[in-house]
């Protein structure tokens, strides 16, 4: 007797034959249905996975059903905390894939950036700009640590944010304007005093050596967070204490 990793019906009906399915890498069998469930899973990854599966593990399998499970979830709270339109699903899906995971969701609303509509986000990490159009290429995401200034500009509904680079308007953020705009500027704060206390710490003990700042520069350089040129400049500053 042979049973759906999936959903775990029986797979032989009453007449003894098999209902339809497909056997997995290792032997183990997937009903129709959940089969399906799975390709539409893999869609939120950006994998788009038409033929059989028979080069899937019950275990790959079974993840990716709990991913779904996770993402309805995710998707079910963003549209009861934060009104979200469902509309938003593309953006949403965006996130669940940015997210990292140990960033926690403060605020959320619709919003509409540079003529997109789409989700405006405020982590405890980053804020970010969820584009609801799969064709845009939007995130758009903002790290703390460069914001200089956020306003609500006298238009309603309109949140301003001023970076060292770049001016940002997020317009017709309908979700409590004053609220998104009350959590960015905490985040903010947050992440100022997080940094000042990381600062202190490094002054008050000798550990991290010039040795360690210079991997770190280097992990930095190899994740984009630095160019290449900031990195030669700031190697040629540690050098020059040795
Ligand atoms: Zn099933």
């Amino acid at each position: 007797m042979e049973n759906c990793i999936g959903c775990l019906v029986s797979l032989k009906n009453v007449s003894g034959f098999f209902s339809a399915t497909e056997e997995l890498a290792d032997n183990t069998y997937l009903c129709n249905g959940c089969g399906a469930k799975t390709r539409d899973i893999l869609k939120i990854i950006d994998v788009f996975h038409t033929g059989s599966f028979q080069n899937y593990s019950s275990f790959q399998v079974q993840e990716l059903l709990a991913k779904g499970i996770r993402f309805e979830k995710f998707s079910n709270q963003f549209v009861e905390k934060y009104n979200v339109l469902l509309s938003q699903n593309s953006a949403i899906k965006k996130l669940f894939n940015v997210l990292w995971d140990n960033e926690n969701i403060v605020h959320a609303s619709n919003a509409v950036y540079s003529n997109n509509f789409g989700v405006l986000v405020v982590t405890d990490r980053r804020l970010m700009f969820m584009g609801a159009d799969l064709e845009i290429k939007l995130p758009e995401i903002i790290d703390y640590n460069e914001i200089i200034s956020v306003d609500l500009v006298a238009e309603m509904s309109h949140i301003k944010v001023t970076t060292s680079e770049n001016i940002f308007n997020f317009s017709d953020v309908l979700n409590e304007t004053e609220k998104c705009l009350a959590e960015i500027e905490k985040q903010i704060e947050l992440v100022k005093d997080k940094k000042l206390t990381e600062d202190r710490a490094f002054h008050n003990n000798n550990e991290p050596s010039l040795f360690d700042i210079l991997e770190r520069l280097g992990s930095f350089r190899q994740n984009g967070v630095i160019t290449d040129t900031e990195f030669t400049e700031q190697k040629k500053k540690i050098l020059e204490q040795l």
